[in-house]
């Protein structure tokens, strides 16, 4: 059996002719850039995740900047984050001239842990960035929280949470990445919400960030050629945005198996000793970027497992073998090896397996049964 990480030509022959259509649309109306298409998507998504604006962006990693350009922080203040991430939820932090400060995850989530945020704060700390890690929105009730008290932004890291549902403990219920004062995501190709190229997005509730943020994105400029700020150049193009717009239509039913593939695995890997699987809390929904699975005994048998399942023709990642504040370029005395404990250990014991919108039980099946026979060796 064939078995891929993700399967992005699978999804797209489901959709194929919808899409050339749209495409070729794209290229003999000439208008590649901020075209009818992107303001078609910018709306969809908007009215999809019930937020007031979307700006379209270049990618994830902008998206974050542009974020963070928008809170008028000054160089040396802090932004508090996880070290278990993608590197570039801590990279625009460092790159803007503030400081990256790195705190423990949630044992149970793996998303930043709000009991171990207040420690972190100090009269520089200016915003928090929860990272929705592996499609699971993190506890933003008790995050907004600490962040209200302490007068604070917060910007969500929602790359791989698109669709994710979240409801606070008064019922009021949102999509993630429309929880905080900013939300972005990233619609790079293997994303829950994938373009054909790169694209991102960023979201907001707020009339004045929404305005900033839009600036930002075009050089900051509000009139043609007349630059009230100094911004970047991001763009989300016509052909992505054409793409991003059927796909946008299916994301429901493509999370909706990532869901079934999630609970395959669950099923399969119950009650085996020294495998945790992922968690979802009660107030939210999980859309599965990554179905990633603890193993206990830690990093060599972790590894083992990933060379031996290599070896059997399936497919695994490690989303991340090492954590930000031990990367070369983010070492610094004030977050050292032994600060983070579970976000070490967990760079050690974790395992995602293939996931994805066109995962079948059969597949889910060969790839459990694989996994065990190696575990069990
Ligand atoms: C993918 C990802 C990003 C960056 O998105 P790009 O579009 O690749 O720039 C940022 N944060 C997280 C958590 C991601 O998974």
């Amino acid at each position: 059996m064939q078995i891929q990480m993700v399967d992005v030509l699978g999804q797209y022959r489901k959709i194929q002719e919808e899409v050339d259509r749209e495409v070729l649309k794209v290229i003999t109306s000439g208008q590649f850039i901020n075209g009818p298409w992107v303001q078609s998507f910018k709306a969809n998504l908007a009215e999809y995740l019930g937020v007031k604006y979307v700006i379209p962006c270049g990618n994830g990693t902008d998206a974050l900047q542009v974020a963070l350009m928008a809170l008028d922080l000054k160089p040396g203040d802090e932004v508090i984050t996880a070290a278990f991430t993608f590197v570039a939820t801590a990279e625009v932090i460092a790159l803007l001239g503030l400081k990256p400060v790195f705190v423990d995850i949630d044992p149970a989530t793996y998303t930043l842990d709000p009991a171990k945020i207040e420690a972190a704060i100090t009269p520089r700390t200016r915003c928090i960035i929860p990272v929705h890690l592996y499609g699971l929105t993190a506890d933003m009730e008790a995050i907004n929280n600490i962040a209200k008290k302490h007068n604070l932004f917060v910007v969500e890291d929602a790359a791989q949470s698109i669709g994710s549902d979240y409801t606070f403990s008064d019922g009021r219920k949102g999509k993630s990445g429309t929880l905080g004062d900013i939300g972005t995501t990233s619609f790079y190709p293997s994303k829950n919400l994938g373009a054909y190229g790169d694209g991102g997005a960023i979201f907001t509730n707020d009339d004045v960030l929404g305005a900033k943020l839009l600036e930002i994105c075009n050089h900051g400029s509000k009139v043609r050629y007349y630059h009230s700020s100094i911004g970047v150049n991001s763009r989300l193009d016509s052909m992505q945005a054409a793409v991003l717009d059927i796909k946008l239509r299916h994301l429901n039913e493509y999370n909706k198996v990532r869901n079934a593939a999630a609970a395959g695995y669950n099923a399969r890997f119950a009650g085996v000793k020294g495998l945790i699987t992922p968690h979802i809390p009660a107030n939210a929904t999980h859309v599965f970027h990554q179905y990633t699975v603890r193993i206990l005994e830690g990093r060599a048998k972790r590894d083992a497992m990933q060379k031996a399942l290599q070896e059997r023709g399936i497919p695994s990642m490690i989303y991340y073998p090492v954590p930000l504040h031990l990367q070369e370029a983010y070492l610094s005395d004030a977050c050292k090896e032994g600060d983070l404990p579970l976000t070490e250990e967990l760079t050690g014991q974790v395992i995602s397996l293939p996931m994805h919108s066109e995962l079948d039980e059969a597949q889910i099946d060969y790839i459990a049964n694989h996994f065990l026979e190696c575990y069990n060796q």
